[in-house]
């Protein structure tokens, strides 16, 4: 029934240039992403407006879920259009249309008409009287409410008609990458991919970090890490994920410095490393999933001391979120159930005991001075050897 689906965004902040941008940045995302489906779509913008006509057949519930992926669209509509027969074929039409969208017609409704062509027989205002009055009588269980009406149906009269009255939420925020790039630091855990997410959905491009310890962590582990950037990447678009042989630098860590500092140090230089890489990406930032208080690592204090050897932002969409609130986002946007999967990543491996939760910086900069020196060259060594997958689904 559906041929072409009438994409609204968002258009608070949207103004001169950047209204443009949006839109274009918007309309190949759209583009993009139809060309996974079976559907050939054109992909079109029009009056701050944003068309993808269908030109062949399609999988309507494939399309909805793809566009519902879509950062940057706030409603989606999919959209009967008829050839301009007259006023009495648009009623039919109308009819047609309202049976088979509608099972039950005990609901309100309001029509309302645009007229782009003016040769159109009927004004906007007449259109509107017309078609309530043979929807009425057609449906008679059906009511006006012009004020607030359960179904509001919209017939805009342009080339073809275009009739629509079914509006599925999108995701909202900004169109993919229209806003820089950063790095995120992903582990295989619950909270980084939403980070992702959630910088993502602000037009963020993202790529990433992960920080792999064979043989201590397995290559199930890593899979895993693939797995959540290859679904954070339906939403996202393709992400760059360096994967960070970590092992002989933990192996040092641990080694040389205290063990309830172990996690503290190893942020660090899993900062330090992940900043190298943002910056030979042109990344304007780091992202992680940290959330205040979360874990022992994660206090006011211990955030004091990784973010010391930060140069450049960090953002941490997620630092006042309780962790049900993680998970509910985790769940909606479908990384809840691989998170889970039981392989540990570096962190969990190579973990104090007792670890500190009110780290001193000073203190923290003595111990590490405890690492060999040769500790530059391991870093250096581990971001030239950085394996690099492009995930994407
Ligand atoms: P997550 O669920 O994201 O793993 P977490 O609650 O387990 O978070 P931590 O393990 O303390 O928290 O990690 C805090 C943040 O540090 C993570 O959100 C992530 O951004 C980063 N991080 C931790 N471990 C790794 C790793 N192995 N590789 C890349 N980044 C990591
Ligand atoms: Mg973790």
């Amino acid at each position: 029934m559906y041929k072409a689906f009438l994409i609204k965004y968002g258009e608070i902040g949207l103004k001169g240039n950047n209204r443009h941008l949006f839109e274009d940045a918007l309309v190949s995302e759209i583009a993009r992403v139809l060309k996974k489906t079976d559907g050939d779509f054109l992909v079109t913008k029009e009056n701050g407006r944003i068309y993808a006509t269908a030109r062949s057949e399609f999988d309507y519930d494939e399309v909805v879920e793809i566009l519902g992926k879509v950062f940057g669209i706030v409603w989606i509509c999919p959209v009967v259009q008829i050839e301009d027969n007259g006023v009495e074929d648009l009623g039919e039409n109308l009819i047609r249309y309202i049976d088979s969208a509608y099972k039950d017609k005990n609901f309100t409704f309001k029509v309302e008409a645009r007229r782009a062509r003016k040769n159109f027989p009927l004004n906007s205002m007449e259109i509107n009287q017309e078609m309530g009055h043979i929807l009425l009588e057609k449906f008679p269980e059906m009511k006006v409410d012009v004020h607030d009406p359960d179904v509001l149906i919209s017939i805009e009269v342009r080339k073809q008609i275009n009739i629509y009255s079914k509006e599925i939420p999108g995701q909202g925020g900004m169109p993919a990458g229209i806003s820089g790039s950063a790095m995120l630091l992903l582990s295989g855990g619950i909270d980084s991919p939403v980070a992702g997410y959630m910088i993502a959905k602000r037009g963020v491009k993202v790529f990433a970090t992960y920080f792999h310890a064979p043989p201590y962590t397995s290559e199930r582990a890593k899979q895993k890490v693939v797995d959540l950037a290859k679904i954070v990447s339906e939403y996202a678009g393709p992400i760059t994920l360096n994967i960070i042989d970590f092992t002989a630098i933990q192996l040092e860590i641990y080694k040389s410095c205290p063990h309830d500092e172990l996690t503290i140090i190893m942020r660090r230089i899993m900062m330090r490393i992940a900043q190298d890489l943002a910056e030979k990406n042109n990344c304007m930032g780091l992202v992680t999933g940290e959330s205040i208080g979360q874990v022992a690592s994660q206090t006011m204090h211990g955030l004091y001391c990784t973010n010391e050897v930060c140069t450049m932002p960090v953002y941490r969409p997620l630092i006042a979120f309780d962790k049900q609130d993680i998970i509910d986002v985790a769940k909606r946007i479908g990384t809840y159930e691989t998170s889970i999967q039981p392989f540990e990543d570096c962190c969990t491996i190579f973990v104090a005991k007792h670890p500190v939760t009110k780290p001193k910086l000073d203190i923290i900069k003595r111990d590490e001075t405890k690492l060999p020196e040769n500790i530059e060259d391991m870093i250096k060594t581990a971001e030239e050897t950085a394996e690099i997958i492009i995930c994407e689904k």
